[in-house]
């Protein structure tokens, strides 16, 4: 963009000209000391993995019928700039979450299921390490375990991300301020206790919702579970014990604040992915919540502290489920749409109380008390051949069929009262997805259509720091014969 071009767009947005007739410019364009664009020293990137456009209108439409207000997100979006993000990876137009989170650290794109690695070994330099280079404060919050994927995609470097144990060592060796998330699993072997490790190297160690809430140090270690968190909506209503994301979002931020220099941290409802794979609607439903109240708490934070930008992304789209017309002309969506109300739990509980060898009676008191649906005698008995395995109605060649299953038997049951939401698959899709930006430095004009290693730029930029990794094309990585591991397992599990 040339001088004349800037100044004409700084122009129209210092008096408030709305961007209709006046091509978005985005924000990082602008660039360099004297782009008169705010600056910020403290960074806050609010990831959700795997939530499509579809979940949010879902998630929008609860909230207005049936909590009367709208979404944080959608605040966030009518107030900062937003637009649609393509997020492809070096080598496969659908992206995994390490591929697609290495792009926002690094602005580069590199190959699935690698971290912060091309296929010849060279790394690449993440923002965080960029941050901590220059004096401030780095911090990683999440549901999954904190080393999976979008966090460890800020920090560690592996061929293979499935090396967990390895993320936590590169953690332990030189970490972020703040790790906060599931994942105990990884910390504690029979031979060697990380945890202590992590203390002898000035981290507090956080086990416990008590724990957080008392935590003083600078350096935090939280690792509230053994596995990823629960699910939002078995921790409301089924008593999952673990801390919320609002919980780990406002100590986290509390512990960054006191950084002079600034901070940068990213932030991530990480589970709408699962219950997307699983084809969960409820389950994903409160994931969004969940991570709209987190998103509330750091949108507050960005109101009092001036100097902070916050920018809000979505990894991929996973399931591409959707709210579909029901009756004539439509006018049954709505009601068939606040079934969605009645769940209490989400399928992997449901699968968890019914087990694989259930009487007719487990199952339609289950499904009663948990999904708020009353079965038919022969909607029964096919549960009762789903639960034993013998029924397979999930989508082929989709991670976690064996869950989505649950949901393709239930909306064929319960008649007009079923809930209509379906999904086009259990994996990720090639689907652009929602980017938007918020706080200081955001342009009036909408972000138009951006690549996700856009955003990499656009937060060095903020920062003042002019640096760029070094780039490999798709044809180098191909030659290189970057293959992707034959998927042995779902990527999440
Ligand atoms: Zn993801
Ligand atoms: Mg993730
Ligand atoms: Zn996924």
């Amino acid at each position: 963009m040339d001088r004349r071009e800037l100044l004409r767009h700084g122009a129209l947005a210092s008096v408030g000209l709305a961007a209709a007739s006046v091509r978005p410019v985005p924000v990082w364009a602008a660039g360099g000391r004297d782009s008169g664009v705010p600056r910020a020293n403290r960074i806050i990137f609010f990831a959700y993995d795997g939530m499509t456009w579809e979940d949010l209108s879902m998630a929008r439409y609860y909230a207005m019928r049936h909590r009367d207000r709208r979404l944080e997100v959608e605040r966030l979006m009518a107030t900062g700039a937003s637009g649609a993000m393509l997020v492809h990876s070096l080598t496969s137009i659908v992206t995994d979450s390490s591929a697609a989170s290495v792009a926002w650290s690094t602005g580069r794109k590199i190959v699935n299921q690698a971290m912060g690695v091309y296929p010849d070994g060279t790394q690449l330099t993440t923002i965080l390490q960029l941050a901590r280079d220059r004096g401030l404060a780095t911090g990683l919050m999440t549901t999954t375990r904190i080393t999976h994927a979008t966090p460890a995609g800020w920090w560690a470097h592996t061929d293979n991300r499935e090396r967990e144990r390895d993320i936590a060592l590169q953690y332990l060796d030189d970490g972020p301020d703040i790790l906060l998330g599931g994942g105990a699993m990884n910390f504690t072997s029979q031979d060697r206790d990380l945890f202590s490790e992590f203390e002898e190297q000035g981290y507090q160690v956080l086990r416990s919702q008590e724990d957080l809430r008392g935590a003083t140090g600078n350096r935090l270690l939280g690792a509230f579970t053994r596995d990823h968190l629960p699910y939002e909506i078995d921790r409301m209503y089924q008593g999952a014990e673990s801390p919320s994301l609002a919980d780990l979002v406002r100590k986290g931020l509390e512990v960054l604040d006191g950084s002079e220099r600034g901070f940068v941290a990213q932030i991530e409802a990480g589970r709408v992915d699962h219950a997307n794979h699983q084809n969960d609607p409820g389950a994903a439903l409160w994931e969004i919540l969940a991570g709209d109240e987190a998103l509330g708490v750091a949108m507050d934070y960005v109101d009092r502290r001036p100097g902070t930008l916050l920018i809000v992304g979505v990894d991929h789209a996973t399931g591409c489920g959707g709210v579909y017309g029901r009756g004539t002309a439509y006018r049954s969506s709505n009601e068939a749409f606040d079934q969605l109300t009645l769940r209490r739990s989400s399928y992997n509980h449901l699968r968890s109380v019914i087990g694989s060898d259930p009487s007719p009676d487990v199952v339609r008191d289950a499904v009663r008390e948990l999904m708020g649906l009353e079965l038919a005698d022969a909607d029964v008995a096919r549960l009762v051949e789903v639960a034993s395995g013998d029924l397979r109605l999930g989508h082929p060649r989709a991670h976690g069929d064996a869950l989505n299953t649950w949901h393709q038997a239930l909306t064929l049951m319960g008649g007009n009262s079923s809930l209509n939401v379906n999904y086009a698959t259990g994996n990720h899709t090639a689907s652009p997805v929602p980017v938007a930006i918020y706080g200081s430095g955001v342009p009036s004009t909408g972000l138009g259509v951006i690549d996700n290693t856009d955003l990499f730029n656009l937060m060095v930029d903020a920062l003042g720091i002019s640096f760029q990794n070094p780039y490999m094309s798709e044809a180098e990585a191909l030659q290189l014969g970057a293959v992707v591991p034959a998927e042995t397992r779902p990527h999440w599990a």
